[in-house]
């Protein structure tokens, strides 16, 4: 490690904060690219993260990432806003500007996208629609993404149905809406699948779908990555459908955090994946 009194510092806020990735991962980073700097967690309860947020200035931290319950009550704390975050309503990276203001964005719906482009280089927005599964806060940066990317249809299913009707009020765009029970038959005609809900998570029900109908080119995404590889990709891999695991979002949300407190665009590599994966 390289810190002097002059050390670069940045950290993530969250509640509890120990099961985060964020730390191993821009650690790598700064050992790689030799920069004098430290990336801290900082487990900061809710009531006070105004409070935490306030002091990083008068810290002398150059900002933090937000996670988990911090990402939606940031939005009325900072003192600007990106559109993509206003967007998808949350924050998850900060930045303290010379002037001591805060300025959050949202980098979940570049790192999705990022990731899907290098991960399946066939698939094109403009191949077909995409069906999501889920209406959380992750669905809502896929959703953002895909907007944003012009694929013609959106397809939500949501166990919930308010909850994708109100993502789809916010988000607007080609959004359909489509019941959670009709989960098998939505993936016909589609060309991306992304599951964006907790199931298939280790300790959480599997998510139950046939993939059948799915064309032989479709993609299918899973934002879990814990595991790395969920039964729907695998089960997608027998199928020879090209699967994309959801370390790769993970790793490509962390870029411009990273590149704005320290200076340096990191690279997203398969030795960083193998040191992340081996905290996972
Ligand atoms: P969230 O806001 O809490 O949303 C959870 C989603 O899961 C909701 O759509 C919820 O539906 C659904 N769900 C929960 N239990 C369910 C069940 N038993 N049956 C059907 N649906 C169920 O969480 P989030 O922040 O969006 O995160 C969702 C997942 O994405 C997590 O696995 C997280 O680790 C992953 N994620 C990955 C990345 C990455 O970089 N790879 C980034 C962000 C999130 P209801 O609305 O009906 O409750």
């Amino acid at each position: 490690m390289n810190i002097s009194g002059h050390a670069k510092l940045a950290g993530v806020m969250g509640w509890p904060i120990s099961h985060s990735l964020s730390p191993r991962l821009h650690s790598y980073w700064l050992h790689q690219y030799d920069i004098n700097g430290a990336y801290v967690p900082l487990p900061v309860a809710p009531d006070n993260l105004e409070h935490a947020l306030r002091a990083l200035s008068s810290l002398g931290f150059r900002g933090v990432n937000l996670t988990v319950p911090h990402k939606e009550s940031a939005l009325l704390i900072m003192d600007t806003v990106s559109d993509i975050a206003r967007r998808i309503g949350a924050v998850n990276t900060v930045f303290v500007t010379d002037d001591g203001k805060l300025s959050g964005t949202n980098t979940d719906a570049s790192g999705f996208i990022e990731n899907l482009r290098l991960n399946a280089p066939k698939w094109q927005a403009k191949s077909g629609a995409a069906v999501v599964l889920g209406a959380g806060g992750a669905a809502r940066a896929v959703v953002a993404a895909l907007i944003d990317a012009e694929v013609p249809e959106i397809r939500v299913l949501n166990r919930t149905m308010e909850k994708a009707e109100q993502l789809a009020e916010t988000l607007k765009g080609p959004i359909k809406i489509v019941d959670w029970a009709n989960r098998d038959t939505a993936l016909e005609d589609a060309a991306l699948l992304v599951n964006t809900t907790i199931l298939g998570m280790i300790n959480q029900p599997q998510l139950e779908v046939s993939l059948d109908a799915l064309p032989k080119t479709a993609v299918v995404n899973d934002l879990v990555y814990a595991p790395l590889e969920t039964d729907l990709l695998a089960n997608a891999r027998h199928l020879g459908l090209h699967t994309v695991d959801g370390l790769g979002m993970l790793l490509h949300q962390a870029v411009p955090g990273f590149e704005g407190w320290f200076g340096v665009r990191p690279k997203v590599t398969t030795e960083l994946r193998d040191v992340v994966l081996a905290s996972v």
